[in-house]
C-alpha cells in the first residue's frame, strides 16, 4: 500500500446561540479532518484540533511531498520522519497536532490492511470503554441541574461541568448538579484555569465533600509548580493534559508528580501512537488516562481505541454541547449506553464519514477562518466593552 495523496478538510460550524464559558460567548466550532488516500483505494481518516490554516499548510505543503509514495502502515517510521521535518518550528502546537492526525489515519490504514480494528492491534480485548458527557457550561445552577439530569437520562453515568466563576457560584453549581444526578453517578469539574493554589485548595475541600470524580486544569498548563504544590494538599484527583503535546511533554508533567490523571488527545498531542506511549508511561507511574476531546467524533473514536486497550484507561470525553462534528459526522453515530461507548469491530478505526455533513460545514477557503470565538481559538478583534 502506498500513499497517493493527502486531503485536509477544514470544517466550521456557527452556533445560532452559542454557550457562555470562561473565554466569553462561544460563536462556533472548528476542526480539521485529514484523509490519507492510497493506491489501493483505501482511505485513512484522522483529525487535528488546532489552528485550521496552519494544519492545512503543514499537511499539504510540507508533509505531503515527503509522504506520497510511502507505505502508510509503516506508522512508527513515518511518525519520526514527520517529527524530524517539523521539529524546528513544531514539537508543541499545530505541527504536532497535524502530524498526529496523519498518525491516526496511518493507524486506520494499518488496521484496514491487516483486517483488524485498531483497539485490537493495541492489545485491547473489548470494543468498548467508559465515556463521559462534557457539557454544563456557564449557566444558572437550576439550568445546569436540568441539563445534567438530561445527560444521565441519555445514558451517561458521568458528566463534566465548567467552574471558574468564583468559589460561591462554583459551589452552588456543584451542589445543584450533584443533587440532580444523584448517587451512583459522577461529577467531574473543569477549573477553567481560573484558580490560584490557596483558592483551589478551598475549592477542593468542597469538591471532596461532594465526592467529585476529578478536578481538571485549575491552573494554566504552563504553571506546573501550582499543580505540584496543590496535589499533596487535596484528596480529589487532579487532572490535566489537553494543552500538552508529545510524550516528552507528558513525561515532564509525570516526572514532576503534577497529576493523578493524564488527559492526552490524539487530535492534539501526536496521534494514536503518542496517546498510547503516554498511557504506557502513566501506567508505570500508576496514573490513569482519561483522554480529552472537544472537536469531532473521529477524535473521540481515535482516543477510545487507546483507552479501551490499556489497563489504566479510565474514560473518554464526549462533547455534548450540540457540536455537529461530534453528533453528525459519522454515518454510524457514537452510542453510549450505561456510560459505555461502543467501538466498531470493523478494521481500522471502523468509522465512515458522512459526505453531506462534510459538504455542509467545509470551509470554502481552508486558510481563512472567519472572525469568531471558537471555544479554544479566537479570530478577529475582541468585541468592544
Ligand atoms: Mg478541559
Amino acid at each position: 500500500m502506498k500513499i497517493d495523496h493527502l486531503e485536509t478538510i477544514n470544517l466550521l460550524f456557527e452556533y445560532e446561540n452559542g454557550f457562555e464559558y470562561a473565554g466569553g460567548k462561544c460563536t462556533g466550532r472548528l476542526t480539521s479532518l485529514i484523509l490519507v488516500h492510497t493506491d489501493t483505494g483505501q482511505v485513512g481518516i484522522g483529525s487535528a484540533y488546532s489552528h485550521p490554516a496552519l494544519v492545512y499548510l503543514i499537511v499539504q505543503h510540507q508533509l505531503a511531498p515527503v509522504l506520497i509514495g510511502e507505505d502508510p502502515t509503516d506508522v512508527e517510521r513515518l511518525w519520526k520522519k514527520m517529527y524530524q521535518l517539523t521539529r524546528w518550528y513544531g514539537r508543541k502546537g499545530a505541527a504536532m497536532s497535524a502530524l498526529g492526525a496523519l498518525d491516526t489515519a496511518f493507524w486506520d490504514l494499518r488496521g484496514k490492511s491487516l483486517d483488524k480494528p485498531v483497539w485490537s492491534l493495541l492489545g485491547g480485548r473489548q470494543p468498548a470503554c467508559p465515556a463521559y458527557a462534557s457539557a454544563l457550561l456557564w449557566k444558572p445552577p437550576a439550568a445546569q441541574a436540568e441539563e445534567a439530569s438530561g445527560l444521565i437520562e441519555q445514558g451517561f453515568r458521568r458528566v463534566k461541568m465548567r467552574l471558574g466563576r468564583g468559589l460561591e457560584r462554583d459551589e452552588a453549581s456543584v451542589r445543584a448538579v450533584c443533587k440532580a444526578i444523584g448517587s451512583g453517578h459522577d461529577l467531574i469539574v473543569d477549573g477553567s484555569m481560573r484558580y490560584d493554589v490557596p483558592t483551589a485548595e478551598k475549592l477542593a475541600a468542597m469538591l471532596q465533600q461532594q465526592n467529585v470524580f476529578w478536578l481538571e486544569e485549575p491552573f494554566e498548563p504552563e504553571d506546573i509548580d501550582s499543580f505540584v504544590s496543590l496535589r499533596p494538599k487535596i484528596s480529589v484527583p487532579l487532572a490535566a493534559g489537553e494543552n500538552e503535546f508529545g510524550l516528552q511533554g507528558f513525561r515532564e508533567l509525570i516526572r514532576a508528580r503534577a497529576l493523578d490523571i493524564v488527559q492526552p488527545d490524539a487530535s492534539r498531542c501526536g496521534g494514536i501512537s503518542e496517546v498510547k506511549k503516554v498511557a504506557d508511561l502513566a501506567l508505570a507511574e500508576r496514573l490513569q488516562v482519561a483522554t480529552h476531546s472537544w472537536s469531532d467524533a473521529v477524535t473521540v473514536i481515535a482516543n477510545a481505541q487507546v483507552v479501551s486497550a490499556v489497563e489504566n484507561g479510565l474514560t473518554v470525553e464526549i462533547d455534548q454541547t450540540g457540536n455537529p462534528f461530534v453528533t453528525d459526522l459519522l454515518l454510524e453515530p457514537l452510542t453510549v449506553r450505561d456510560g459505555i461507548l461502543s467501538l466498531s469491530r470493523a478494521p481500522g478505526l471502523g468509522v465512515q464519514l458522512d459526505p453531506e455533513v462534510i459538504n455542509r460545514y467545509r470551509m470554502a477557503d481552508p486558510l481563512h477562518v472567519p472572525d469568531g470565538l471558537y471555544s479554544d481559538m479566537f479570530f478577529g478583534r475582541p468585541a468592544e466593552g
